[in-house]
């Protein structure tokens, strides 16, 4: 229609008609090209809403299913770093509780699981990480899976140098399994002959070198991957405006 006018208007010299046709054939492109990218706009909008809850998920999934092997793992540097100063009598005590002698029988497990955010690997994959507008969030989700790949690197690293003291000093430091009705896991009662221990250069030089290597990993490993999953954490219950404290209050 709008070319049979526009063919009209030139072959008689209607130049008024002719600019007329090509203001709206003009106008008619902006205003596609407009309507187009409003709508990828909103299906942007729409993608990143439907991306940040899928991350909140994967967040809590990573925080529920290393929760218990992560504290346990955090507080034990402070039970193996307690056993050492007893060991090398830097401490008043002249004996081992049964939790720094079970945190010496356990100072050579880095191990954990922490699960992957699958969303944002997704998003990356797909190259998309631009739909997110919050550039906070964008560097804390890099920065996440930078000391998620520390910490793996660590695991490896410390598993080949972390020794079995149960294994390599039986006499002193001996282990049995049982199962534990309340938690209905098996968990180790460990025993400790301190008098031993103290008077054994090779079993103090292991200990020694086990709580180095755990310090190392809670330090560069642990502690900034959990901190950093905490961090993600706190920014996307801002961004979504979630509070789980008002969510636990009766
Ligand atoms: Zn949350």
């Amino acid at each position: 229609m709008i070319l049979a006018r526009l063919t009209r208007a030139i072959r008689e010299q209607n130049w008024f008609a002719v600019a007329v046709e090509f203001i709206i054939v003009i106008l008619g492109v902006v205003i596609g090209f407009q309507v187009t990218a409003w709508n990828s706009a909103r299906q942007e909008r729409v993608d990143e809403a439907a991306f940040l809850a899928r991350l909140h998920a994967d967040i809590e999934l990573a925080e529920n299913l290393s929760q218990r092997v992560r504290e346990r793992r955090l507080q034990r540097i402070g039970e193996i770093v307690e056993a050492i100063d007893i060991l090398f009598g830097r401490s008043d005590a002249d004996a081992l509780t049964d939790t720094q002698c079970a945190a010496l029988g356990a100072s050579h497990y880095y191990d954990i699981y922490t699960a992957d955010l699958a969303a944002f690997t997704e998003l990356t994959s797909i190259g998309r990480v631009g739909i997110l507008r919050d550039a906070e969030l964008r560097r804390a989700l890099v920065q996440y899976e930078q000391v998620r790949t520390r910490l793996h690197q660590l695991i490896t690293l410390l598993s080949a140098e972390g020794i079995a003291l149960p294994q390599l000093f039986p006499d002193l430091i001996s282990v049995s399994a049982r199962h534990d009705a309340s938690s209905d896991e098996v968990r180790n009662q460990t025993s400790c002959d301190l008098g031993g221990m103290r008077a054994n250069r090779h079993f103090l030089n292991a200990a020694s070198a086990n709580a180095d290597a755990y310090d190392a990993y809670v330090r560069d490993g642990l502690r900034p991957w959990s901190d950093q999953l905490a961090q993600l954490h706190r920014q996307i219950d801002l961004i979504l405006g979630i509070d789980h404290a008002s969510e636990a209050a009766p």
